[in-house]
């Protein structure tokens, strides 16, 4: 038999060893329509590397567009338009010969409602985005990495007995922690997460919240969410999103998530993390 390393199925890039370190990502005046409808206007914001940034506001303001301006996945929607520049480790992720699929598997996303493939095992969920970026893995490489990015996503211990169950059987936090561990299997340097605890039980929530801190410092992370107490407690900047009546959205004040909450310059931001909206 071939030696180990020389076969397709033992070819490994090195996505799969080693996890990279965080990515710097900074939008340039982003702005974005829907046909002729703008949503967004010139928003700029530095998420620096290895840091949870929170994206607060209203409904309706930009911010789950905004975060897909951040991947590409904003220009998959028909009648979608942007403008601007992402810059990721400062190079644009739109520039000429940047591909989407880049994009996307260095940018990796957890939506509101988790999304496992709940016919597929929770094995084969976690390495289900490895087809994207084609990587190649032999049996023991999956195995370690299923193990490695469930204990990342806090799932490993209640699931490590029944991998071969589909995704659909857990709970709905076990699922989003599984969405979790999917999304860190193609080792992403950024992690967008679009209000992740929405759906979930306060339990739930607070088990996603202490995996995002122990994933900060590993991968950038950027976290719309409705709950003050959790973007005050799960991150160090906030950028706080409006889009006052007939115009498009914008940031209304960024800053540490202290002086957001603490000492906010806007009276619209001091009213919104008040609760007056
Ligand atoms: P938020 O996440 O802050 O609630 P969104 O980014 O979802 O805000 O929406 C911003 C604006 O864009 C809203 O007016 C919304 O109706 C509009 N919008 C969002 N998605 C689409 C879409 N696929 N097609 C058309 N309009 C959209
Ligand atoms: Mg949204």
């Amino acid at each position: 038999s071939a030696p180990a390393g020389s076969t397709a199925d033992t070819a490994v890039l090195p996505a799969v060893t080693s996890a990279p370190a965080p990515a710097r990502l900074e939008a340039r005046a982003v702005s974005a329509w829907f046909g002729t409808h703008k949503v967004l206007e010139r928003v700029s914001l530095d998420m620096p590397a290895g840091r949870v940034s929170a994206l607060i506001g209203p409904s309706g303001c930009g911010k789950s567009t905004f975060l897909r301006t951040l991947n590409r996945m904003h220009e998959l929607i028909p009648s979608a338009a942007m403008s601007g520049e992402v810059l990721f480790e400062g190079e644009d992720v739109y520039g000429a010969g940047r591909r989407l699929t880049d994009a996307r598997r260095r940018i990796g996303m957890v939506f509101q409602k988790p999304n496992p493939f709940p016919a597929m095992s929770i094995y084969d969920n976690v390495l289900a985005g490895l087809r994207l970026t084609g990587t190649k893995a032999s049996r023991r490489e999956k195995d370690e990495l299923v193990e490695e990015c469930l204990t990342r996503a806090g799932l490993w211990k209640e699931v490590r007995d029944r991998l071969r169950q589909p995704g659909g059987a857990l709970s709905g936090g076990q699922q989003q922690r599984l969405c979790i561990g999917r999304a860190l299997a193609v080792r992403p340097r950024v992690l967008l997460m679009d209000e992740p605890c929405s759906a979930l039980d306060p339990t739930s929530t607070r088990r996603i919240e202490e995996t995002i801190q122990e994933l900060s410092g590993q991968v950038t992370i950027v976290i719309v969410t409705h709950n003050m107490q959790q973007a005050a407690r799960v991150s160090q900047q906030c950028a706080f999103f409006l889009a006052e009546q007939g115009t498009p959205g914008g940031i209304v004040e960024h800053g540490a998530t202290e002086q957001i909450f603490g000492s906010p310059a806007d009276s619209r931001t001091a009213d919104y993390v008040a609760g007056r909206f």
